[in-house]
């Protein structure tokens, strides 16, 4: 992972457009590209950190989520949460480029065409599928965070041919169109002379062979139906309908293609007596009219098991306890929601002879007269008090 800003990386401005950054990431690639410093060590680590700082960049989210946080909360949530920027290989540069540069016959190409020898710069990578799966969290998963380990069915490399496609080593041979090079040359008639591109060859597909027997497995493909046990961090907070990305890990491309990502959808799964409500909790609390005016102590459920709290004598209906820090964190942060315990006064729907009596002794009794004084807050101030 770089060390250094990436905006000083690309040296733009904090506020710069993604039309300059675009540009400046453009730049970069050009001078620093293995192409054209071979076996240059630091001309290759620029050329990997530019990649690295377009790829948070360019994308409005991990933008955001950079200007935020900065460096560190990549590392606090490698998987899903953070940018995916670290650690590209490649591979991963090369499949970036199809965005800049665009497709064949781009500048770009011609940049980096030209005759045999020529790396992935110019080629098209071919890329294997997103692949989108469900995953159910109970509340208290949530506000942890949690590994998942997730069986998931995908396209993966075909091991017999190891991707290629082809029977065995034999069974290549120089593509005709091309002869060997990956790439064909077209000179065209502009205004302003004859001009000469160079693009990616539509017989190989850049490849500069084809294959004249194919994997006995796969047909030709280089990848299989399989399942791989993939293992996903989920940062505490998500919530229903959000997405994680994992870069990599979707289905496999064939002959040396690029995998697609694996795209993780948040569903969660109702809690039996706690309802979520943003970062906060509610428990609806019942007590009877009893403990109300004499008040008690009585055991809620939390999110991290039982909490006791104290019911003051006099507690009227419609109170709300807090219980600070006891609901569910924001994603990338420390800050945690509160657990609000409404209160609700129960009231005897059927009662025995005896209970009968005493409460008619008590009817008439002066304190047991309603009398909201100034005291009691009204039904719109414990709202406003409610949703603070
Ligand atoms: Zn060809
Ligand atoms: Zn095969």
């Amino acid at each position: 992972m770089a060390k250094r800003d990436y905006y000083d990386i690309l040296g733009v401005s904090r506020g710069a457009s993604e039309d300059e950054i675009k540009k400046a990431y453009r730049k970069m690639a050009i001078k620093y590209h293995p192409d054209k410093n071979p076996g240059d060590k630091a001309a290759e680590e620029s050329f990997k950190e530019a990649a690295e700082a377009y790829e948070v960049l360019s994308k409005p989210d991990k933008r955001q989520r950079y200007d935020q946080f900065g460096h560190a909360a990549n590392a606090q949530s490698a998987n899903g949460g953070g940018y995916g920027g670290g650690g590209m290989n490649m591979d991963d540069i090369f499949s970036q480029f199809g965005d800049i540069f665009g497709g064949g016959g781009s500048p770009f190409e011609s940049f980096f065409g030209g005759g045999g020898g020529r790396q992935q710069g110019g080629r098209r990578v071919a890329r294997g599928s997103n692949l989108r799966i469900k995953v159910r969290l109970t509340l208290e998963e949530i506000a942890n965070g949690v590994e998942k380990k997730i069986k998931v069915n995908k396209q993966v490399l075909c091991k017999t041919c190891d991707g290629t496609g082809a029977k065995d080593q034999s069974s290549f041979s120089t593509c005709k169109t091309c002869g060997g090079s990956g790439a064909v040359r077209r000179v065209t008639n502009t205004i302003l002379g004859q001009m000469q591109t160079t693009s990616t060859c539509p017989t190989c597909n850049g490849e500069g062979s084809t294959i004249t027997s194919k994997c006995n497995v796969c047909h030709g493909d280089g990848v299989v139906r399989g399942e791989e046990t993939i293992s996903i961090n989920i940062p505490a907070g998500v919530s229903e309908g959000m997405q994680l990305s994992m870069s990599g890990k979707g289905n496999a491309a064939p002959r040396g293609g690029v995998p697609g990502d694996l795209i993780i959808l948040i569903e969660e799964v109702p809690h039996e007596t706690l309802k979520r409500d943003g970062n906060n909790v509610i428990y609806d609390l019942h007590i009877n009219f009893v403990d109300a005016a004499l008040g008690t102590s009585i055991e809620v459920p939390t999110i991290d098991g039982k909490a006791k709290i104290k019911i003051e004598p006099g507690t009227q209906g419609g109170k709300v306890l807090r219980l600070k820090g006891k609901g569910v964190p924001e994603v990338n942060s420390y800050h945690r929601g509160d657990q609000l315990v409404h209160i609700n006064i129960w009231t005897p729907k059927a009662l025995s002879r005896e209970e009968r009596e005493t409460l008619e002794k008590l009817q008439n009794s002066p304190n047991f007269k309603p009398n909201p004084g100034k005291n009691e807050k009204s039904f719109f101030e414990r709202m406003k008090e409610y949703f603070e």
